[in-house]
């Protein structure tokens, strides 16, 4: 079977304490699929990534040399967006799922590496956009070179990677039915309470949480983790991770 992998990406220590948590979700869930956790420079030795996931690729926009980067060089807020594209460029596997740091996997999901690239969730904010924090893709050079090229005409109508790769995956919302994905892969911490009845009925299949926006749990206190919990309490599970399996490792 060609190579499979899940992929995250983290850019500073914070970032990294989420990857550090999602990569034990993935395996708390029995994953046949190893994580490849993206960092920068600026995320230190001590997040001791390398321990957890199978693969760490470091990524840095300024060491590169090629022309396409040099471009971005001029567009340094696409900085961040730029980062998350590399994952086009993990080509020892043939087919991955990104999935943002600041989610977690809560019930086995493997069954995504089914889809096909381009394939995501809508957005709870404009559902006739993906959200990008979880996406099937293929790793390939042409596709992350076009991406690269797509980025520094276009720009992101969002400053951000959702805004660019909705601008580039154009026919997502009405080419082909099975790459949208559904919410229950990407579910926004929030909808447990935006949509209450429907989280009460259909709650129980969410296999994956997304923390869109902040505060990150890994910025909320330990204590607000635990007090008031919103229903499903994610928050809280975020946290029971952090505590018992990435916690006692970094101290
Ligand atoms: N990210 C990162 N460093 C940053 C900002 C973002 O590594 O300073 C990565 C990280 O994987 C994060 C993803 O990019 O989950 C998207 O950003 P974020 O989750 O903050 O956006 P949101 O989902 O809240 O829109
Ligand atoms: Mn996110």
């Amino acid at each position: 079977m060609a190579a499979e992998a899940w992929v995250t990406l983290a850019t500073n220590d914070s970032y990294a304490v989420g990857a550090l948590v999602l990569a034990h979700s993935l395996k708390s869930v029995n994953s046949t699929r190893p994580l490849v956790v993206m960092i920068t420079d600026q995320v230190s030795s001590a997040m001791r990534l390398g321990e957890i996931s199978c693969r760490v690729q470091e990524v840095n926009v300024m060491d590169s040399k090629d022309s396409a980067h040099l471009a971005l060089l001029a567009r340094p807020e696409l900085g961040i967006t730029f980062t998350k594209l590399h994952c086009w460029t993990l080509t020892d596997f043939s087919k991955c799922v990104f999935l943002d740091a600041d989610t977690l996997v809560i019930q086995n999901c493997d069954e995504l590496f089914d889809r096909e690239e381009f394939s995501a969730a809508a957005d709870a904010g404009w559902p006739d956009c993906f959200n990008s924090g979880v996406f099937v893709f293929r790793p390939s050079m042409e596709t992350y070179g076009k991406l690269v090229e797509f980025a520094v005409a276009e720009g992101s109508f969002d400053g951000g990677d959702q805004g660019l790769l909705n601008s580039y995956f154009a026919d997502w919302a009405t080419k082909d039915i099975s790459r949208r994905l559904p919410f229950i892969y990407n579910m926004t911490a929030s909808a447990s309470y935006s949509y209450r009845p429907a989280y009460k009925q259909f709650g129980k299949n969410v296999r994956i949480v997304h923390f869109i926006g902040s505060p990150k749990p890994w910025q909320a206190s330990e204590a607000s983790a635990f007090q008031n919990p919103v229903p499903g309490d994610h928050i809280a599970h975020w946290w029971r991770i952090f505590i018992c399996n990435v916690l006692p490792r970094l101290s």
